[in-house]
This record gives structure tokens, sequence and C-alpha cells, in this order.
């Protein structure tokens, strides 16, 4: 019997001992394997403690005598729970977590065996990791790199699986400082934005010495049977169906959205919650997505970089819990064609140490003026630099979501909501470009009255919008399902940090030569508005009329990672992150590579599989229904009957017979696309070429053939779980 039909005799006879977590109160778990602060208060010594506490808050080094200090803090704290083993914990560019496990235990000189953890190993390690991309960085400078502890997040204990370990969250820098990460840019994106946000906060609030980005994401993924993802070769090896035909029926009732969600799903949503919790993931709701089998979950926000981990850390939770009740979760963004994919919407916002949100609109004109300011510059921003926001999203698998009609194109906009539309418009209109005695009225009256305090309405939402306001915060829906939320974190923050500093010369400008702090901030904003006027886009982001109207805008729209990640090592780009102290050039250059080389890897498995499973599992499928049908013709022509009797089998076995040509020799071609695009030597040639040549000429017409193929061919024959199967058995 084929994998296919024990999965799904598996699943109707072995299916229904779910297990379900028993019901816990959020608050009696939140953060039980966690190393908190008020853990770190009863744990450390008082020294330890403030130690920590001033590393975390401000940032400060910890000498290596308080490192042993909290070290063994830790150690005792962990082996209350069980542990025995501990990690660096990181998060390489390859997109996943990765983790090397050292074991407290060790031996003395006189061979007396201990258990230790000192300052030294909490601070650093050098985990045999030159096998993770460094895009010839490492190679250039240094022949490893090493794990730095982050202490702004804190350590934690993964109790998942087997066994228990502790894991210090930290970056990967090679030995002359290059980032070999995600986390370490991210960091300095954040500093770079506090640095430029606080100067420009200033100009209304003195108090604030602090502003910290904030993001809250939305996790969409699919949730399928064990069985079923083990018999489909194409989502073990790439996450996603290279083949499929559609269902009969697939997401137009929209029944899934709207109805309750399956047992068995929930029983798993339910523990890797309480997993989750136990780990400081503030998750706050679960609901089904538009897609059938498709959910999201999503937390209440918190500081980015906290947030980041968080995230990646779920992604690691969601499939280790999910594999407990036999399912498996695919966070690709597309991983069925023809239905909706899956996104992580980062909403991002700020936030100052005196309490305010700077993306939230204020009560009086002060605060507002403030408002606007953060908010016009974030436009201004992203209409600066939408290059590097669109390439900060790219990827081979976000490729396949980006520009097809469910999801935001790969257009970069901004939707602003009508309210808001209409108060620029009015900026613009009623301050104009000269300095008079209307302004300082505008300025008392008019920006108090036209942004009322609350405008969190949810009619005004746009759901087409790549990047859209939505009330108190922006939501950058583009990215990917499957995406490290670092990459898109640290663009957005950079571009903010840079285009707030450019506000500051320019308000400052204005006022040396004598005019009013308000009146020159009210003015800047204006000309901000002016500049950026062609990024705002209020209508249907899907529509085609949007792709001409943004054409003749002259925005960009690439739609395929090796080109849109041309923007990442521009010469304006260079300049963004080496002056905000980001990235350097040659770090920019090498993430530029390992980005080029994820994708031709990623498309280079595709065509592989593809190329394996029409041959093998495909093609004798459909041979052997050819030749029961080919028996059957012969027979009936054999004992005398007429044309008429055999011509609907001669039919289907004329067209099995060209859809199985057309298969075969398309393979044979790709083989050959791929052996073109594999001997160039140029990394962003040969991305190129398996975008254009292997990918773009032969996934979609092979897939059409084979897709035909499984509506035709005996259904006993089929090896495949079909998409009904899939997305609809559990
Ligand atoms: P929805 O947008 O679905 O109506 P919410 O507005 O409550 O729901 O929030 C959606 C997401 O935005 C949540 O993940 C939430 O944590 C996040 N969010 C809310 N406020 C902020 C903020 N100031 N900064 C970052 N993220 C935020
Ligand atoms: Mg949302």
């Amino acid at each position: 019997m084929s994998l296919r039909f024990q999965a799904l005799n598996y699943l109707s006879v072995d299916n229904n001992e779910t297990s379900v977590p028993p019901s816990l109160k959020v608050t009696s778990i939140f953060g039980e394997n966690v190393f908190t602060l008020e853990k770190a208060r009863s744990f450390l010594s008082d020294e330890g403690y403030k130690s920590l506490v001033a590393s975390i808050k401000g940032g400060k080094k910890i000498d290596r005598n308080m490192a042993n200090q909290i070290a063994a803090g830790l150690r005792q704290w962990a082996e209350s729970k069980g542990v025995t083993h501990y990690t660096h914990w990181f998060q390489p560019l390859t997109g996943t977590t990765a983790e090397k496990h050292d074991s407290f235990f060790t031996l003395k000189s006189d061979g007396t065996a201990i258990e230790e953890f000192d300052g030294a190993a909490l601070i650093q390690q050098e985990p045999d990791a030159s096998s993770f991309p460094n895009g010839g960085l490492r190679a250039t400078f240094e022949a490893r790199g090493y794990t730095a502890w982050d202490p702004s997040s804190p350590a934690f204990i993964m109790d998942i699986g087997t066994g228990k370990t502790l894991c210090i969250p930290t970056v990967f820098i090679s030995y002359t400082g290059e980032s070999l990460d995600y986390k370490a840019p991210l960091m300095k994106a954040l500093e770079a934005l506090n640095k430029s946000a606080v100067e420009v906060c200033n100009y209304f609030d003195k108090n604030v010495t602090k502003v910290t980005p904030t993001l809250g994401w939305e996790q969409e993924y699919f949730v399928i049977d064990e069985a079923l993802f083990n018999a489909r070769p194409d989502l073990v090896l790439s996450g996603r169906t290279v083949f499929g035909h559609s269902p009969a029926k697939g997401q137009q009732l929209e029944d899934h959205y709207f109805g309750s969600i399956p047992e068995r799903t929930y029983a798993f949503m339910r523990d890797f919650e309480q997993e989750s919790y136990k780990l400081g993931i503030p998750l706050r709701t679960r609901h089904n997505e538009v897609a059938p089998a498709q959910f999201e979950c999503a937390p209440i926000f918190e500081e980015v970089n906290l947030a980041v981990d968080h995230n990646t850390l779920l992604m690691d939770v969601l499939d280790r819990v999910a594999r407990r009740h036999r399912l498996r979760v695919l966070l690709h963004e597309k991983p069925f064609a023809g239905i909706n994919g899956s996104g992580k919407h980062n909403n991002w916002s700020m936030a100052t140490d005196t309490g305010v949100n700077l993306l939230a609109p204020g009560k009086t004109p002060k605060t507002n003026l403030m408002f606007l300011t953060f908010f016009v510059n974030t436009i201004k921003a992203v209409h600066d630099y939408a290059d590097l926001m669109r390439a900060s999203i790219a990827s081979a698998s976000n490729d396949f979501r980006l520009g097809a009609n469910e999801a935001p194109p790969a257009i970069i906009s901004v939707f602003t909501g009508q309210y808001l539309s209409k108060v620029l418009a009015d900026i613009k209109e009623r301050v104009g470009d000269k300095f008079d005695e209307q302004d300082e009225a505008i300025l008392k009256l008019d920006l108090h009255r036209s942004i009322p305090e609350v405008m969190l309405d949810n009619t005004d939402r746009n759901r087409t919008s790549p990047f859209a306001f939505t009330g108190n915060k922006f939501e950058f829906r583009a990215v990917g399902s499957s995406a490290n939320c670092a990459n898109a974190m640290t663009v957005l923050n950079t571009i903010m940090a840079e285009t707030l500093k450019t506000f500051k010369k320019d308000v400052d400008a204005l006022i040396e030569k004598g005019e009013k702090k308000e009146i020159a901030i009210m003015h800047v904003i204006r000309e901000y508005i002016v500049a950026s006027e062609k990024v705002l886009f209020e209508g249907d982001g899907y529509s085609d009329d949007w792709e001409k109207e943004a054409e003749k805008r002259g925005l960009e729209n690439i739609k395929t990672t090796p080109k849109a990640l041309d923007a990442m090592v521009s010469p304006k780009a260079k300049k963004l992150f080496e002056s905000n102290g980001v990235y350097t050039h040659p770090e920019l250059e090498a993430r530029h590579e390992i980005e080029l080389e994820k994708y031709i890897k990623k498309v280079q498995i595709e065509a592989r599989i593809m190329g394996e499973m029409a041959t093998s599992l495909i093609l004798p499928a459909a041979i052997k229904y050819q030749n029961t049908l080919l028996q059957n013709v012969k027979g009936l022509k054999e004992v005398g009957l007429d044309a008429g009797t055999y011509g609907p089998q001669k039919y289907i076995l004329e067209k099995i017979s060209s859809h199985i040509a057309i298969i075969s020799d398309k393979v044979v071609e790709m083989i050959e696309a791929r052996k073109k695009a594999n001997a160039l030597t140029d990394t962003r040639e040969k991305a190129i070429a398996y975008c254009d040549e292997v990918k773009g000429k032969y996934f979609d017409v092979i897939r059409y053939h084979v897709d035909k193929l499984e509506l035709m061919v005996d259904d006993k024959e089929w090896t495949l779980p079909k998409y009904r199967e899939l997305l609809f058995l559990r």
C-alpha cells in the first residue's frame, strides 16, 4: 500500500487519542522557564543582580568577576529545574535557530566529576560553526566566529522533546567583529533609532532619554496531518507542494475563516500556547485564517529585540509541539498553490521612556505635532528607501506570495487611512511653502482639531497595502511567514533613524534662520509630505490598475528576489547602513551574497524534487494507467467492436500520453537549464538564471501537466496525498 493510503487509513482508524493539555491559568505558568529579573533577584547576589540590571537597562559591560557570579546563579536556577545542559542560542542567517549543547558536567584536574558553568562560558562561546553561511566574510577576515551573550534577552529553558536545556540568547560574530547573524545588526539598528528619535523627541519633551521600537508580529501557519505530510516528499524537503491540483472545494466558501477550530488542532494550539507562556511569549490571539487548515497567532507587542527572539522561539516551539500531536506546521509562505499564502505582519511603533507611543495621536496641539512628526517621518523613510524595504522581505518562498492576488504586491506603498490622508492633504494645502501669519493659527487650532485622539477605526482598514497605518502603529504586511522579523526590522529602524536625523538637521536649519521651533517643524513636515506623496496609496493594492498607476508614479515593482536584493548593495544603502553603524560595506556585500546563495539553493532543491517526483512517482502512475487503457482499447478493437465503443478511452489515452511526453521532455530540459545555471560563476547571474531559466521556464509548465494527470489517472494509482486530503482531513 502506498504511503498515501497508509496515511489515510491511519487518519480514519488511529486518530482519536488526541491528548488535550490541562487548562492552566496563564498567570500561573507565564515565564516559568525564563530567567526573569524576579528570578535573578533571588538567585543572584545584590552585586550580581545590580550588574545584570545595569547591563540590561543601560547596556553596561559586565566584568569577568560579575559574570562568574551571574553564571553561578543561572546554573543554580537551571539545575533546580532539572537542567543538565546549556547552549548559546543564536539566529544564524540560515533562518532557523542554532544551538550547540554543552554539559555543565566537567572533570577537575584530579579526575573528580563536577558541575560547572563559569562566566567565560556564559559570555562567550566558540561554536564549531564554520558551516553557517558567512558570504565569504570569515574567509577574508577570520576563520571562526563566536557567540556573545546578549543580556537584554533573558535566558530560558527549552523543555520540549527530550531533555531540558538552558538557552542563552547570543549574537554571532566573527573575531574581527563582523556580524554573522540576524541579531547583531538588529541591535545596532535599534540603537541608531534610539539616538535619532530621542533627539527629535526632545523638541517636544526634554524628559525623553530613551526611545524603544516596539513590534507585535502576527504569525500565520498551516497545520496538516503528519502521516500525510510524510507521504509528500516535496513538503518534507521544501516545505511546499510543488504539485497538486486545486480541490473541488477550496476556500471559496470562506467557511474555515468563520468556523470553529478543529478539535485536534485546538489541542495542539492549547499545548503550544502553554509552552509559549512558560517561555514568556505573551500570546494573546488565535484564530482561523481564510484558507482551510490555516491559522494565526499573535502576541502582545514587545520591544523589538525581545519580540524577534520570541517569534524565532515560537516558530521552533510550533514545530516541536506539532510533532507531539502527530501534526506538522508549515511556515512556508505558499505551501499550496491557489490557496492563500501565509504572512507575518509586523506591527511596529516606537515608545518613549516617558510612556508615550510616538505613533499614537495625542490630545493637545503639541502632542499632535509630535505624532505628526513621527508619522510623516515614517512615510518619508519608506518613500526614500522603498527598495530596501522590498529587499528586506525578499526570499525564494516569499516570491510565491508577493504579487500573487491574495498577498500584498511587490510594490511598496503606504496606506494612511481616510482621515489622515485628509490631514496630510490639509497640511500641504494650508501651511503652504511660505512662512506667514497663518502658521501660528494652524498650529494652535487646526492641528489640534484635525486629529481625534482615538482613531482606531476598524472599518478604515486596507488589507491590500504592504505597509499600513492602523491607528497607533504601522503594519508591515509584506513580511513572509517563515522570515526572521529581524531583517525587516533592521531595515525599518535604520531608515527611520536616518530620516529622523535629516529631519533634525532640516528643522535646526530653520530655527537658526530665526523661525519658531514649532513653526519650523510644521514646515519641514509639510515639505516631507510633498516629497513623499507618490508612495501614498489608499486604493486596492491587489488590482491591475495599481500596477499601472504605480508604474506611472515611478514606483518600483520588482517581483523576484535576485533583483530585489540589488538594493542591499547600492551606494545609497551602503552609505545609509554605514553612517548609522549597522552594517559595514563588507558586511552588506557578504549578506547580499548569502541571500543570493540561499535563493539559489532553495530553487535548486525544488527543481530537483520536481524532477524526481515527476519521474519516479507521477510518470509511473500515469504509465500504469496508460497501459490499462491501452489494453482496453486494443481488446475492444480485437473483438471487432467499432470505433464508437473505444473512442472515449482512446481519447483519454491520447491526452494522458501527451501529458506524459511533455512532462518527460520538460524534466530533461529543466535539468539542462540547471546545469547551465550551475556553470555560472557570478552569484547574482546564477540566481537570476535559476529564477528565469529554471523556475520561470519550467516550474509552472511541469506542474500544469502533472496536475492534469492527477485529475485523470486512476485515483488508486496516485501515490501523493491530494490537496483535499492535506487540507481537509485531520
Ligand atoms: P488588530 O490589528 O488585529 O485589530 P491590534 O490592533 O490589537 O489588533 O493589534 C495587532 C497587533 O499589533 C498585535 O500583535 C499587537 O500586539 C500589535 N500592536 C499593538 N500596538 C502596538 C504598538 N504600539 N507597537 C507594536 N505593535 C503593536
Ligand atoms: Mg493585523
